[in-house]
């Protein structure tokens, strides 16, 4: 636990503005946001949420949309016929099983169309300052090659994440973990020379004897 304690506070010295990358004002921004970020870079995202927002700013707006008019404002963010079918569906659900507000349990949000596991813990933690680390591809790699987890799937990583980390970090340690995805392990050519982990990494170590 001491070794990855002093892995977090390494990856807060390195990303100290580390936090969602997504633009949002309430859950349901939030939410509508997460989900077409799947394969989506978040500043895509960023650039499509204002006129969607603008033309269907809450769940009921939404609920009652045009799937052809929700398509084409998020066309660019790939996959939109089936991201729009579940923002669509998912607000339908919020209105017709919530009553109108994101749910702020992972259970309930697990219910709603295109939520899964990942989407769920970022919401809840992001949303309603729940603990839960959100296990995306960032996360997913990085951790395993911080030795943080050897699981061969992401609930399995969230689940060694939870015990490798205190719970009260866990919805930040998700920020930083992605932040030092994106900015320095990279997939395919990780940075390790301008690493400050190095010393604790399992990959470099393996990579460098
Ligand atoms: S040393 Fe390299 S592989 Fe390890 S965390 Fe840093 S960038 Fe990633």
């Amino acid at each position: 636990m001491e070794k990855n304690k002093e892995i977090i506070r390494l990856l807060n010295m390195a990303y100290p503005d580390a936090e969602t990358e997504l633009d949002f004002h309430n859950p349901y921004e939030l939410l509508v946001a997460v989900i077409l970020s799947a394969q989506c870079t978040d500043k895509r995202v960023n650039q499509v949420t204002p006129a969607l927002f603008s033309r269907y700013p809450d769940a009921y707006a939404l609920a009652q949309a045009e799937q052809s008019e929700v398509e084409r404002l998020i066309h660019s963010c790939g996959f939109f016929r089936n991201k729009a079918t579940n923002i669509i569906g998912a607000s339908q659900k919020i209105i017709s099983d919530f009553g109108g507000e994101v749910p702020s349990t992972v259970q309930d949000l697990m219910t709603l169309p295109g939520v899964g596991k990942k989407t769920a813990n970022v919401v809840y933690s992001v949303a309603f300052g729940g603990d839960a680390i959100a296990v995306d591809t960032h996360v997913y790699r990085v951790s395993r090659r911080l030795g943080l987890s050897k699981g061969n799937t992401p609930l399995k990583v969230e689940e060694d994440l939870n015990r490798a980390i205190p719970k009260e970090l866990w919805g930040h340690a998700h920020h930083l973990l992605i932040f030092h995805g994106r900015r320095t392990c990279h997939s395919r050519k990780p940075d390790c020379e301008n690493c400050n982990l190095k010393e604790y990494c399992v990959y470099y170590g393996e990579n460098n004897e």
